[in-house]
């Protein structure tokens, strides 16, 4: 039988942040189409969670790791080759908003903390460039793999009170074609990176100002539906099917690209 293009089994596949929401539902359906999945979180309670689902679906392992700690990340890469020998897949889901880092509707720039600030800018930028370096190094030995980072509809016009946000998902977006093009040029072209840019999800961090406590849409939604041709929000599930393309044979020329998956929201004026 012929292999499919988009066949990813026997793949070795990290995913940064997979204790979170969608950093768990990527891992599911790597899991499903027959990769051995390596979940990262920094949160150990988290991981425990995830796992429980995961292990019933394939072969998965769950290891403590601060994407932000060079040392740490390290750590986990030695424990990674012992175990399996390489690395196919990095996906880069650790990250989001930061309580303080989001302002609220009557604070302006000038009320944000610069702590806060640091805080989401390091998560969101930080946390992605150095998981793809320490791992993005095992597969410039190898020869091939797949790197696909998590950008926002925050980088491609402004969005209301997300300013340090929208600045490290916009270095997300030239770090993923910085990183693209450095290893093509350097490594091997087999090498490719990528982004999703995820429209509006409901995930933890952003269900307060999405929905209300009694369900109905916060009147920042509505403006979010006005603007969605599709005029719902995404489902989680629905970042899968790009993620595993990305890491695919289907995919092979096709790298330093960041992809929107949103219903249309970032292609609309909303006229
Ligand atoms: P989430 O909070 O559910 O998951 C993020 C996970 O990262 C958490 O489990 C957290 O413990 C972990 N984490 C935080 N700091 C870490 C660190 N230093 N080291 C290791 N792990 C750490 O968030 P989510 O909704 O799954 O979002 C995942 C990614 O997708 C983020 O980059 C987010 O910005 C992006 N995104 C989400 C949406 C959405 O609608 N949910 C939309 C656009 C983009």
């Amino acid at each position: 039988m012929q292999q499919s293009l988009f066949d990813i089994s026997g793949k070795i596949a990290i995913v940064t942040g997979g204790g979170g929401v969608l950093g768990s539902s990527i891992s599911e359906n790597l899991l499903k189409n027959g990769a051995k999945v390596i979940i990262l979180d920094i949160r150990q309670e988290a991981l425990d969670a995830r796992l429980e689902k995961l292990q019933t679906l394939g072969e998965v392992t769950g290891l403590t790791c601060n994407v932000l700690d060079m040392e740490s990340l390290r750590n986990v890469r030695q424990q990674i080759k012992e175990q399996y020998g390489r690395i196919d897949i990095l996906v880069n889901a650790a990250g989001g908003n930061t309580p303080g880092g989001t302002l609220t509707e009557e604070q302006t720039i000038f009320d944000l903390k610069m702590e806060d600030f640091h805080k989401v800018t390091d998560l969101n930028l930080t946390g992605t460039i150095y998981p793809s370096i320490v791992f993005g190094e095992v597969m410039a030995e190898q020869g091939e793999g797949s790197i696909v980072n998590i950008s926002s509809m925050a980088t491609y016009s402004a969005i209301t009170r997300v300013p340090g946000y929208s600045v490290a998902k916009t270095g997300v977006n030239i770090f993923t074609q910085w990183l693209a093009m450095e290893m093509a040029t350097k490594f091997n072209e087999k090498i490719r990176v990528n982004a999703i840019a995820p429209g509006f999800f409901i995930g933890d961090q952003n269900r307060a100002v999405l929905i209300n406590p009694d369900g109905s849409l916060t009147e920042r939604s509505k403006k979010v539906i006005a603007r969605t041709p599709m005029k719902r929000f995404g489902d989680i599930s629905e970042l899968n099917g790009i993620v595993q393309f990305l890491c695919s044979n289907a995919a092979s020329f096709i790298t330093g690209t960041i992809i929107p998956v949103d219903g249309g929201f970032s292609s609309f004026s909303g006229v």
